[in-house]
């Protein structure tokens, strides 16, 4: 089994940027690509789990997020930086969209991807580490037993600021690149 290091999408991978619904819109980090690279190299496998509300709420279609995804998986790919799965939740309970207007398992802080994936790429969930910019992102993680590093990119600087006692991040990054390289210090 293979450990992993689960990766918020918005404001983590990439730019925050409300719902991402065109791919003009879609900005990398200046650091995503080498941090993606770094955690390959180490023998992690790395997971981009999202929540994609703006599906439910009929904001973003889900072709496009799965647009979006070999987007983002192309231009890591041309870097040397392997995803090794896109896992996102298309559900909201007040959506709009009948088929996603839902209470699901899968939502963060629901760990419902993080399981599927572990099942789909065989991880040792145990053994892993989720890296986000909210709370509900650390909180995925910790359901399954993972460390969490949250970093201050995104609405990060915004969730530092306040605190959720059931939810103590293992390590507070500036970004992905300080949280690859705390993850390869304490794995
Ligand atoms: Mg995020
Ligand atoms: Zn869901």
């Amino acid at each position: 089994m293979r450990r992993a290091v689960f990766v918020d999408r918005d404001g983590t991978l990439i730019e925050e940027s409300g719902y991402l619904d065109r791919l003009e819109r879609l900005v990398f980090f200046p650091f995503s690509v080498d941090a993606v690279r770094v955690l390959n190299h180490a023998g992690f496998a790395v997971v981009v789990i999202t929540n994609q509300a703006g599906i439910a709420r009929g904001i973003v279609r889900e072709a496009f997020v799965e647009e979006a995804h070999r987007h983002i998986a192309d231009r890591l790919r041309a870097g040397g930086a392997t995803i090794d799965g896109f896992y996102y939740c298309p559900h909201y309970p007040e959506g709009t969209v009948e088929q996603y207007r839902r209470t699901c398992d899968c939502r963060k802080p629901q760990p419902g991807l993080l399981r599927r994936a572990a099942a789909d790429l065989d991880l040792d969930l145990a053994r892993s580490f989720v890296v986000g910019d909210r709370w509900h992102d650390l909180a995925a993680g910790h359901a399954v037993g993972a460390r969490s590093v949250l970093v201050r990119t995104g609405l990060g600087w915004k969730d530092e600021a306040d605190p959720h006692p059931g939810t103590v991040p293992d390590a507070v990054a500036d970004n992905l690149m300080d949280a690859a390289a705390w993850i390869l210090e304490h794995a």
